[in-house]
């Protein structure tokens, strides 16, 4: 006869980790380059009381659960408070990418009905463009220092983020939510026509976190010192603002300078060992270092993708001493699906041979799995030759659109599992490793 384990079941929450954070490695910093230009430093234990705050003025001020509020910003430490803030009284965090058009941005707000939004000084403009075609949002938020506000007033009402918390109590008592409640929303245009929306869960995202930090992929410590540039309005900065918390690493973040220069220099002055962000930006920061003859004194590994990292790139950074982390993955999947890097005998290979396996998409992450299929769904085998569109189900892949859009994408097989369809096209090699050869002609 069955019998069901005799086990805890704790939902899986995003407030659980900021709790863990605080109590755990509460004298754990934070340090970020703010908008307002100087580096500033913060505890885990006095950003849990700031995100308290946050969460008792969010609450006061009649948000409710499962309310979208979007952000617009950096990599900065008001951002991080957010995500934990309001993700943490059950309403979603919904971050905008500042580099679709006007148009795009009020087409994505008016479809998630955000009803507040937060955003640098840096998006005054944009904001002060959208604003007028954006009828759902009742409260604009802008994220400074409340002697720095601006003295034109991008929109009516305008309201500072300090004032905002500021008479608000750092009491505060997490709702224990159902885990699989919405924490954070995210549109992509991976696919054909308007942007569409990505919905995670608590569950998801705390199990993505979870599966980032092993040891093949991110492997983070509590030791580690970590940059993670690629932005917090980019599928949650693939989880980095969760996962530092989650092992009580040192978290850097870059501000809006993303620059060689000031990444090099602030990846200096806080020892950073860990970066994380696209090919494009480690080609900015190899510029500056190869021109001015510089070395790096602490980083040491580097998780790159959003798009291939071409050997040469690869190569550079090894003769730096920065091993190359490739990941592969989604706004659909959290983002991570596969991680590619060499360890134990590959690196007895010669380099090329390496690089090449550094090259490749990697393996699945536990919580993913993936297959190839041809044009009519048959499932391709795993021998490097043949090559078919990829597909993915996992802990942490999406099962529909948010307002149903895109459901060409979601399939069953015939055991009745659901598969998610990436667009990529891709080898698998008999070992497991992936590797993206094309992207399918009818996906942007
Ligand atoms: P996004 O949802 O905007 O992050 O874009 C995801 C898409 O970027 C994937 O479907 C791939 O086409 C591409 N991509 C991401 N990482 C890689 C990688 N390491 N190598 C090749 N393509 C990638």
């Amino acid at each position: 006869m069955a019998s069901t384990g005799l086990m805890m079941q704790l939902p899986l929450l995003i407030s659980s980790i900021l709790e863990h954070a605080e109590r755990h490695h509460g004298q754990q910093e934070i340090v970020a380059r703010r908008t307002e230009g100087n580096i500033q430093r913060i505890t885990y234990s006095e950003l849990a009381a700031r995100t308290r705050r946050l969460a008792n003025a969010l609450v006061s001020a009649g948000i409710q659960p499962g309310e979208n509020i979007a952000t617009m910003g950096w990599n900065t430490v008001r951002h991080v408070e957010i995500y934990y803030a309001v993700s943490g009284i059950g309403a979603v965090t919904h971050t905008l990418n500042p580099r679709y058009s006007p148009q795009q941005l009020i087409y994505i707000i008016n479809h998630a009905k955000d009803t507040t939004l937060f955003f640098d000084i840096t998006f005054a403009p944009l904001v002060k463009a959208i604003a007028p075609h954006c009828p759902t949002v009742k409260r604009w938020v802008m994220m400074i220092d409340a002697d720095k506000m601006p003295a034109e007033s991008p929109v009516e009402g305008l309201i500072n983020y300090e004032h905002f918390m500021s008479g608000a109590s750092s009491e505060f008592v997490w709702p224990q939510l159902d885990e699989n409640m919405a924490c954070t929303l995210c549109y992509t245009s991976g696919t054909t026509g308007n942007p569409q929306g990505v919905l995670y869960s608590h569950r998801s995202t705390v199990l993505h976190a979870m599966g980032a930090n092993t040891a093949d992929a991110l492997g983070l410590r509590r030791t580690d010192t970590i940059l993670p540039v690629v932005p917090m309005f980019h599928v949650n900065a693939w989880g980095i603002p969760y996962g530092a918390l989650m092992v009580g690493a040192k978290l850097v973040l870059p501000g809006a300078q993303l620059d060689g220069p000031s990444l090099y220099a602030l990846m200096e002055e806080e020892k950073v060992n860990i970066a994380a962000g696209v090919p494009t930006i480690w080609l900015g920061l190899l510029n500056h270092v190869l021109q001015n003859g510089l070395k790096f004194s602490s980083f040491r590994r580097t998780l790159v993708g959003g798009s291939a990292m071409p050997i040469s790139l690869i190569k550079a950074y090894d003769e730096l001493g920065v091993h190359v982390m490739h990941g592969w993955g989604m706004t659909e999947m959290s983002p991570l699906g596969t991680v590619s890097q060499t360890s134990g005998p590959d690196l007895e290979l010669d380099k090329a041979a390496q690089y090449d396996i550094t090259a490749k998409q990697g393996h699945c992450l536990f919580g993913v799995d993936m297959k190839i299929v041809a044009e009519d769904g048959t499932e391709l085998p795993w021998n490097g030759e043949a090559t078919g569109e990829l597909l993915v189900r996992g802990h942490w892949i999406i099962s529909q659109y948010y307002g149903g859009d895109g459901q060409k994408a979601f399939s069953q097989d015939t055991a009745g599992r659901g598969w998610f369809a990436t667009g990529d096209v891709s080898r698998i090699f008999p070992d497991g490793t992936m590797q993206i050869t094309d992207r399918r002609k009818d996906v942007i």
